[in-house]
């Protein structure tokens, strides 16, 4: 069934609208969305920006479990990609996962399917897991620093990243990976907040918020580039070999 977004949005009536009182009123509502226009004020996304607001938000995704996870996803506002996404893209996989992969964001065929690397070059990340005696279903799970289709895959912007982290963080705490691994350098750029490329960033472990992280090349870059691939092959042994570290300290 669709939801109210999804109607209102196929009506042009969202997000744009949003009656600025009953919302402050709530202290809330990102989806306050009235079609009379006498008492509404245009806003766009319509998404109270307040610190407020975006704590209350922060705190809700925060305690989040699967069963709501995707459906919270798909009716997220928080940022002007919702306008133009046809499906939100949350992520795929074990939910038990040891090893989470972080792409950037979706793309066309992503956005079409609502699932992550489904491409080209999500045909690569598979080859490159059953290389490593996984799949995408055991013992992987696959995320998107942004959840959304960046018009034309341009690269996301710092806000859209910052609207969209709370999931991912909650991701990664319903996971509880041993180990996260950046795919291309702006997934990397947006966990480890630096601008330094992947040659410099690849080759050690990084932290993200207390977990392991390994940088390795983005798929569709290693599509292009041929001759990186055995490169990206040396951080996936790094990843394994951390994994396994972690593994004889922490569970012998
Ligand atoms: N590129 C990404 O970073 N993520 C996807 O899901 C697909 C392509």
């Amino acid at each position: 069934m669709a939801t109210r977004l999804e109607v209102l949005t196929e009506l042009n009536l969202a997000p744009l609208w949003r009656r600025r009182s009953a919302a402050v009123a709530a202290g809330t509502a990102e989806v306050a969305f009235v079609p009379e226009a006498a008492s509404v004020v245009p806003i766009a996304p319509a998404f109270d920006t307040s610190a407020a607001a975006l704590e209350v938000r922060r705190a809700r995704i925060a305690a989040l479990e699967w069963n709501a996870f995707a459906t919270d996803v798909d009716a997220c506002t928080a940022c002007g990609l919702c306008r133009t996404r046809n499906r939100s893209v949350p992520g795929v996989g074990d939910i038990r996962a040891e090893w989470l992969f972080i792409g950037e964001a979706p793309g066309a065929e992503e956005d079409a399917r609502g699932e992550p690397f489904v491409g080209q070059a999500g045909r690569l990340l598979d080859s490159m897991l059953v290389a490593l005696g996984m799949t995408r279903r055991r013992n992987v799970y696959i995320a998107n620093v942004l959840k959304c289709r960046p018009p034309g895959n341009r690269t996301p912007e710092p806000q859209e990243a910052d609207a969209c982290r709370p999931y991912l963080e909650r991701q990664i705490a319903l996971v509880g990976p041993r180990l996260l691994i950046a795919l291309g350098k702006s997934a990397a750029s947006l966990l480890l907040g630096t601008d330094a490329s992947i040659a410099s960033l690849r080759g050690r472990v990084h932290s993200y918020q207390g977990r392991p992280l390994v940088v390795t090349y983005h798929p569709a870059y290693l599509l292009r580039s041929l001759h990186e691939k055995a490169k990206a092959w040396e951080d996936l042994l790094l990843a394994r070999r951390t994994v396994a570290s972690l593994k004889s300290v922490k569970n012998p």
